[in-house]
């Protein structure tokens, strides 16, 4: 069966960007006689609140659109995302980092090069050749590390890749041009990266819909599959829906949240038609 999914973080309101991304694969799934699940993506306990939480299910309700229930929290899966990484780091692909922010930009500062990738600057690897008496002594003085992945060996050990994305075709696999990615966080014990590629797998995913500002990520996406053992959806990153101006719509930007809109007095129809979808 056809399953795909709308997975929002609700660290603000819902606006027509996310409007359209959840339309287009409610849509999607209908044709193929398929699902539409719903996913909470609230791992950033600093940013997520709970009252976004409810704000999501009442505007897409009042969108008129319905999902299965229950729906998947990501902050109740925890144990999920321990075990993958308990898995990565028993094929020793992971690598504790205690650099803080200001650390690597410094770091790039002193650098001669200072390279970039889709998520800004490329992590320098400092703390991958830590030793381990190094490593068990930070440690033992409690500094808080993430948890990186060793980027150039887990290519190599999984070679070359490839996924499908329904509007550009086969793309062949770059996750390298990520660096070395973290996927547990200091502040918490995963990362969107590897929240989002084992949830797709636990629940049945088949076709992965988002934006296409997300387009790079699934080179990542794919190698954890790969070093996981995973299924392999297909892609479809729609465009970006945006304002007059070109401008992408942002949480911030009160003006176009379904939620504004629809205390305006806008009806559900004016917003399908304004992000041009057909209901
Ligand atoms: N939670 C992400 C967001 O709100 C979407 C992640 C995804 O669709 O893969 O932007």
């Amino acid at each position: 069966m056809f399953i795909t999914r709308f997975a929002p973080s609700p660290t603000g309101h819902l606006h027509l960007g996310h409007a359209f991304s959840a339309l287009y694969g409610f849509q999607l799934s209908q044709k193929h006689h398929g699902q539409l699940l719903l996913r909470i993506e609230d791992i950033d306990k600093g940013r997520c609140r709970p009252e976004f939480e409810t704000a999501i299910y009442d505007d897409l309700t009042w969108l008129g659109l319905d999902w299965p229930k229950p729906v998947r929290r990501q902050s109740e899966h925890m144990d999920d995302y321990a075990g993958a990484l308990k898995r990565l780091t028993e094929m020793g692909l992971l690598y504790p980092c205690f650099c803080t922010r200001k650390q690597i930009l410094q770091q790039a500062a002193e650098s001669s090069r200072a390279p970039h990738g889709p998520d800004g600057l490329l992590y320098p690897g400092s703390c991958r050749d830590l030793s381990d008496s190094e490593r068990q002594n930070r440690m033992d003085h409690c500094d808080p590390y993430a948890l990186r992945l060793d980027m150039a060996r887990a290519c190599s050990r999984v070679g070359a890749l490839t996924w499908h994305d329904r509007q550009r075709g086969e793309q062949q696999a770059r996750p390298e041009m990520f660096g070395d990615v973290v996927l547990a966080r200091k502040d918490t014990p995963t990362s969107y990266h590897l929240a989002v590629t084992l949830d797709d797998h636990l629940q049945g995913v088949t076709c992965v819909v988002r934006g296409v500002d997300l387009f790079q990520a699934s080179h990542v996406h794919r190698l954890l599959q790969a070093l996981l053992g995973l299924d392999v959806p297909e892609y479809d990153h729609h465009r970006l829906l945006t304002d007059e101006q070109g401008k992408r719509f942002a949480k911030r930007d009160r003006s176009v949240t379904l939620r504004e809109m629809r205390g305006r007095g806008v009806n559900p129809e004016e917003v399908l038609r304004l992000i041009g979808v057909k209901s």
